[in-house]
């Protein structure tokens, strides 16, 4: 029995216009509303305006960064304020494009967590090794150098604002995927950092999900691991069929 409801949330990345996001995003709404998962859809910044309608039920909207600055002179920043008051109530950080893409962006990730926290949103953390480091036989011991440097200081985990999203950088849009036992056994591991960190709640409460390459097909197995609590999801969350079928994988795992 699931002990976790399980999220299903939408990464668009850089992806759709601003005109197209309510039709997407009301789209998948219509597809999912009735199941027993948290939807959450992350578009751009620019189109979460449009998307407020649609919050309530298990719809809630999310964003792909934030600031790590609460107000500011912060050229271009978008703060946590900003976008709570656009109905936003999950933050995607540490998201491995932006760790790549972003040199300052590792050093940030405390930061952010922090502003969101004490905002009172919700926080979708990614972390996962690369392919090289998982092929050197370090996948676990990089993971949980992540968390500790991003999580780890926190003197307590509350698992009703935290969500972990182990992404392994090789799966994601790559078409490859993690074995569902690969992921389980990753998600294992972090479960008990946890619990060896915070406590046996926090271990047990926290929902974390799967992120790279999950698709209507492997999502059935992956839904099926008892540690893997829903699914990050890019390429098909702009695909409201194929997303729908990938929340229903969880849905019928509901027990
Ligand atoms: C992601 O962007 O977090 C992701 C997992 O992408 P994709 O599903 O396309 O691999």
């Amino acid at each position: 029995m699931r002990i976790r409801k399980p999220l299903i949330a939408a990464n668009w990345k850089m992806n759709v216009l601003p005109s197209e996001a309510f039709h997407l995003a009301d789209h998948i709404n219509s597809l999912t509303k009735d199941l027993n998962v948290d939807i959450v859809v992350a578009p751009p910044f620019t189109h979460l305006a449009f998307l407020k309608p649609l919050y309530g039920g298990n719809f809630s909207l999310g964003a792909q960064d934030v600031h790590s600055s609460p107000m500011g002179a912060h050229t271009g920043g978008v703060s946590v304020a900003m976008l709570k008051d656009l109905g936003v109530e999950y933050i995607i950080v540490g998201h491995s494009e932006r760790r790549a893409e972003y040199e300052s962006e590792n050093a940030l990730i405390r930061k952010k967590i922090d502003v969101c926290i004490n905002a009172g949103l919700k926080v979708v953390y990614c972390c996962g090794e690369s392919m090289e480091l998982r092929e050197l036989g370090k996948a676990f011991e990089f993971v949980q150098s992540q968390l500790e440097n991003d999580l780890g200081k926190m003197e307590e985990l509350n698992s009703l604002q935290i969500v972990i999203a182990y992404e392994p950088i090789w799966a994601i849009g790559t078409g490859l995927n993690a074995s569902p036992q690969q992921a389980d056994e990753m998600h294992l591991f972090i479960r008990q950092w946890l619990r060896d960190k915070f406590s046996l709640k926090a271990a047990e409460s926290t929902r974390i999900l799967y992120g790279g390459s999950v698709n209507a097909t492997n999502a059935q197995e992956l839904a099926a691991q008892i540690n893997i609590d829903g699914a990050l999801v890019g390429g098909a969350s702009l695909k409201p069929d194929l997303f729908a079928e990938i929340a229903k994988a969880w849905h019928l795992k509901i027990v």
